[in-house]
């Protein structure tokens, strides 16, 4: 299984997480909170809980993860 490491997606083949990366063109995934940036959203979901102790799966978590470009979350 591959991994997006921008959302949440899963895909069984690499040319259809490949092709799916396109759509994350550009994009940029940043903390809500301090606006560092990250390369992979697993960083990041690491940050948010350890250096602004944030719990997973809360409101606060899901506004601290930011990835901008054209998904526009
Ligand atoms: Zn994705
Ligand atoms: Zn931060």
């Amino acid at each position: 299984m591959f991994n997006c490491v921008l959302c949440d997606k899963v895909y069984v083949h690499k040319r259809d997480l490949n092709r799916h990366d396109k759509t994350h063109n550009g994009s940029v995934i940043s903390c809500g909170i301090c606006f560092k940036t990250f390369v992979q959203r697993n960083n990041l979901n690491i940050h948010v809980q350890k250096c602004h102790k944030i719990a997973k799966d809360t409101p606060e978590f899901h506004s601290a993860i930011r990835i901008g470009g054209a998904m526009g979350i």
